[in-house]
């Protein structure tokens, strides 16, 4: 199985050649060059969830160096559940994305992404190389650099640590991101380095891009990237619709309506990609904040790329979403892209009364991003079979959430271990000889 560029200007690559690369060299997105069909094994419902992911990416993976791995990278991936619960007595489920180790669906991808490349880069050097018996050093085989305005960063470091023969730092703005965000970007040690810039989330990506720029500390560093562009953390998104789509099916009959919350789109790229193999789901639609580039370029027909508002659903902040490219190339013409994509915008003070109205119904608490899903779905379509995607745990959010609900909310275990270990980092200017001396 091929990937090609969405530019069109490239050789096809294998899965773990985009993997590895991140960008096509083109400066486009890897997509699949064709989508294979599920097989009827893994539209067995009941199936557990690393085995269904297992039998739904093993085509894309035949007959690259990682096809004889897949299963014990899932296996080891997904370790947490992943349910679908009642939302109180309408006619939709909540998929809960939010039980990994950072409470948020990146889990998912980062963790399947980082378990890619160890693989691969052990594979590529069977010598014991510096890390013998030293700890971990910058003589590892690949060093991922990211940027982060909050929940990315944890997600991929969370997901990296330990993780044999990569080293991670992390650049975040030093005044930017909440006290439980900086705890879970700060907590880990060992290979992962945190670094708070003195600077916004724009000068944070600066120094990451003139890194990348840079050809010697590339080679150096053997530098890469675990950015949501990154074709290792699409696939398992694909994965858990195909799972809960075949589960909703066998549970109702019916295929489900995805309402999904979206930012950069890679979540919602994932389950077109699902419904392309022949997962069984009906429409998709998308949910956005007062980001409204995806509604606007419906409207209007014209692409207007702008810069990201603040709201109170952060982790969807994004005024220039990258995985739009990969839409773009599944519905080329813009006739086709309107049929089959649709995205409403909501505004801050919707999400708040979505928060309380559900919480008031039926005692279930939705994060800020959640609620931009179910104000759409509560609004648009009330009695359809609809499977709420939940992104985040609502704990994550607790300054938004807390007064809204008028009560404390516990926190998943997971995350409670993060936030109780100690923070370190080294606090940088935004230069880039301050994060390579
Ligand atoms: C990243 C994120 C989103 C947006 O997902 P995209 O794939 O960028 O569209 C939504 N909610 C939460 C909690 C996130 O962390």
């Amino acid at each position: 199985m091929k990937f090609i560029s969405t530019r069109g200007a490239c050789a096809s690559v294998s899965a773990a050649e985009a993997i590895l690369a991140g960008l096509a060299p083109d400066g486009g997105l890897y997509v699949p060059e064709s989508f294979p069909t599920l097989s009827k094994q893994a539209l067995e419902p009941g199936k557990p969830y690393a085995s269904r992911v297992a039998l739904a990416l093993a085509p894309f993976f035949s007959g690259d160096p990682l096809e004889d791995k897949l299963r014990t990278i899932c296996e080891d991936a997904f370790s947490f559940p992943v349910p679908m619960v009642d939302l109180g007595t309408t006619p939709a489920k909540v998929l809960e994305l939010f039980h990994g180790p950072t409470a948020a669906f990146k889990d998912f991808g980062a963790r399947f992404l980082a378990r890619c490349m160890e693989a691969l880069v052990s594979d590529t050097d069977k010598s014991p190389g510096r890390l013998a018996g030293s700890g971990y050093s910058d003589g590892d085989r690949l060093t991922i650099l990211v940027a982060t305005s909050g929940d990315t960063g944890g997600a991929v470091a969370a997901a990296f640590h330990r993780r044999k023969r990569i080293s991670v730092r992390v650049l975040f703005p030093e005044n930017g991101v909440s006290g439980r965000q900086q705890k879970q970007l700060t907590c880990w040690g060992d290979n992962v380095r945190s670094y708070a810039v003195r600077g916004d989330f724009d000068d944070c990506q600066r120094v990451v891009k003139e890194a990348f720029q840079t050809p010697l500390l590339v080679e150096k560093y053997r530098l890469s990237s675990a950015n949501s562009i990154n074709l290792g953390r699409l696939l398992p998104q694909a994965a858990y619709y195909i799972h809960a789509s075949v589960e909703f099916l066998a549970a109702t009959g019916g295929k489900p309506l995805l309402v999904i919350p979206s930012g950069n789109v890679g979540n919602a790229v994932g389950a077109y990609w699902a419904r392309m193999m022949g997962a069984p789901i009906g429409d998709i639609v998308m949910a956005v904040n007062a980001n409204r580039t995806i509604p606007d370029f419906l409207e209007s027909g014209e692409y207007r790329p702008r810069p990201g508002i603040k709201t109170i659903a952060n982790a969807m902040d994004v005024g220039a979403p990258s995985n739009l490219e990969r839409l773009r190339a599944l519905y080329p013409d813009t006739a086709g892209f309107r049929r089959e994509v649709r995205a409403w915008s909501v505004s801050d003070e919707q999400l708040r009364q979505t928060i309380r109205r559900v919480y008031d119904e039926s005692g279930y608490v939705l994060c800020p991003h959640t609620a931009a899903g179910e104000w759409v779905r509560q609004n648009h379509f009330p009695d359809e079979a609809a499977i709420l995607v939940s992104t985040a745990h609502p704990a994550k959010f607790e300054t938004v959430v807390e007064p809204l609900i008028g009560r404390q909310l516990e926190v998943p275990e997971a995350l409670a271990a993060l936030l109780d270990a100690p923070g370190n980092f080294e606090t940088i200017k935004p230069e880039l000889g301050e994060l390579f001396p």
